[in-house]
């Protein structure tokens, strides 16, 4: 297979800015891909929080300014690279617009500008590609804040030379978060007022940047087969399923990988003590009592501990937990540890609960990668009750530490998660617990199953422990598949 030159644009990639999954994938995959022979250009802000981590970043020759509804902005492009590799990451700098708190909004809810912080981000990448002459071959574009590039590439916009020759691949990673703003924020886009119409960029009177990405991309990926199908019907299709059935085959579901560098107990620097699959009761158990001592609960080697990362939205189930939390915490003999920061009615609830029943449930309100590596490490079994979740990398950590994932059968945990039902516990393929019915009795039932089978049968939950241990998800895979996507997108492109 020839080298390509792909592009990959997104609005975080770890190490530099992290608020979800997004960002694990932005920076493990490129990885992955120049691993492989090919070259990777990262393109995202250049958020205050970047420039402040003390990483080597340099200034480029180029810097430009866009027009954002007549007005002219000025943006310097920044150069660095993802950490220990060559692959080069190109940094968006326009102060006004992303030296801010955070990378979306604050406690008022988003920032408003965010269609123009976005719109010009978007503008920034398809001008500084011309500009350095990547001459890329195509063009990846994460989620509705890069959402417009296809766009561009696809009418002509601003006169570019290299869009004739790229190609654009548009990765939802959760459908439920558009960049719908409203219509007048149109002349921000830059694009003809001829686009607004229903089948192109607009949706129910307003312009959504994701809608637009899935309309004009020559490829959709979102990342799990299951998530794949389900957002094509209207229960998951949060308004987008017909757009997204329209587009047929050129939809495809790709799990995320792992970067098991970043997440193996193995070599984990977070961790008090290292295990693989062939040591994991010893290391587990010193990764437990260390654990229990972070969140100031007792030190109790056999008593459960179910561990909980995630953000505080509706997304993750926190209605089940919190009420599982309510009728649990006085009467079962089961420790919990939470890990996450958002919404506040969620905060409030949990951090009421901590303060009376502190041995059972401990709490961090904040975001922390020390904390999740040790949670994932620490626990005994891992609860991800999610509505609806397009693919969940907790889970696949929680596989690699030996914890037990119990999830919800929806989404990517239908794809990664094998219930421990009698014949999976038989031939061996057992790797968590998993309920069909969103409510909290199934999940109860789920967490009783698993509950019992750590208590009385602990030959059968090493088994399970160590089929979630060996299993690879690492990028390889799934980043071949994203190879042929690019292949057959530019072989299509030729034809055309
Ligand atoms: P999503 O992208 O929907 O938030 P994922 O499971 O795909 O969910 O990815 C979440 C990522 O963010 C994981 O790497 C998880 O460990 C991390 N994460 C979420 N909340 C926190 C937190 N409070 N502290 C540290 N890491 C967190």
């Amino acid at each position: 297979m020839r080298s390509l030159h792909i592009a990959i644009v997104a609005s975080e990639i770890i190490p530099f800015a992290k608020t979800g999954g997004l960002a694990d994938v932005c920076g493990s995959l490129p990885r992955c891909l120049a691993g492989m022979g090919h070259r990777c250009s990262l393109f995202m802000p250049a958020y205050g929080m970047v420039l402040r981590k003390g990483l080597p970043i340099e200034a480029t020759e180029v810097g430009f300014t866009i027009s954002m509804a007549g007005r002219q902005v000025a943006c310097r492009l920044l150069k660095t690279r993802l950490p220990s590799s060559d692959v080069e990451v190109y940094l968006i700098d326009q102060p006004q617009y992303f030296e801010r708190e955070s990378l979306y909004g604050d406690r008022q809810g988003d920032y408003r500008d965010n269609s123009e912080r976005f719109a010009f981000f978007c503008k920034s990448v398809v001008h500084a590609i011309e500009q350095l002459d990547l001459r890329i071959d195509i063009a990846h574009c994460h989620d509705w804040q890069a959402g417009l590039i296809p766009a561009y590439m696809a009418t002509g916009f601003g006169q570019y030379g290299w869009p004739h020759r790229a190609a654009s691949v548009m990765t939802i990673h959760n459908l439920a978060y558009q960049g719908r703003f409203w219509h007048y924020d149109m002349a921000l886009t830059g694009l003809d007022w001829r686009y607004f119409n229903w089948r192109e960029m607009e949706f129910y009177g307003d312009v959504s940047y994701l809608k637009t990405g899935i309309v004009f991309a020559d490829k959709v990926t979102t990342v799990s087969p299951t998530y794949a199908s389900e957002i094509r019907r209207p229960e998951h299709g949060c308004g987008l399923d017909g757009v997204l059935r329209d587009r047929g085959d050129d939809l495809i579901g790709i799990v995320n990988g792992v970067d098991y560098d970043q997440w193996s107990p193995a070599t984990d620097a977070f961790l008090p003590k290292t295990y693989d699959a062939s040591t994991w009761r010893d290391g587990k158990a010193a990764c437990k009592a260390h654990l229990q001592s972070l969140f100031g609960l007792p030190i109790e080697p056999s008593t459960p501990l179910v561990g909980i990362i995630g953000r505080m939205a509706s997304q993750k189930g926190w209605d089940l937990i919190i009420e599982t939390l309510r009728q649990w915490l006085n009467n079962r003999d089961v420790q919990w540890v939470i890990l996450g920061t958002g919404q506040r009615e969620y905060q409030d609830e949990l951090q009421n609960l901590a303060a009376h029943v502190p041995h059972r449930l401990g709490l961090r309100l904040e975001f922390s990668d020390a904390l999740a590596h040790n949670i994932e490490a620490g626990a005994d079994l891992f609860l991800m009750p999610s509505q609806y979740e397009p693919c969940g990398l907790n889970q696949l950590y929680s596989l690699r530490y030996g914890t037990v994932p119990v999830v919800h059968a929806t989404g990517g945990l239908v794809d990664t998660v094998v219930d421990a039902n009698t014949d999976a516990v038989r031939t061996g393929t057992a790797s968590g617990f998993s309920f069909h019915e969103y409510s909290i009795s199934a999940m109860e039932d789920a967490l009783e199953r698993a509950l019992a089978l750590y208590r009385t049968q602990s030959q059968t939950w090493g088994q399970v422990v160590k089929t979630g241990m060996q299993q690879d998800w690492s990028w390889g895979q799934s980043a071949a598949k994203y190879l042929a996507i690019y292949e057959d997108c530019l072989s299509k492109k030729k034809l055309s």
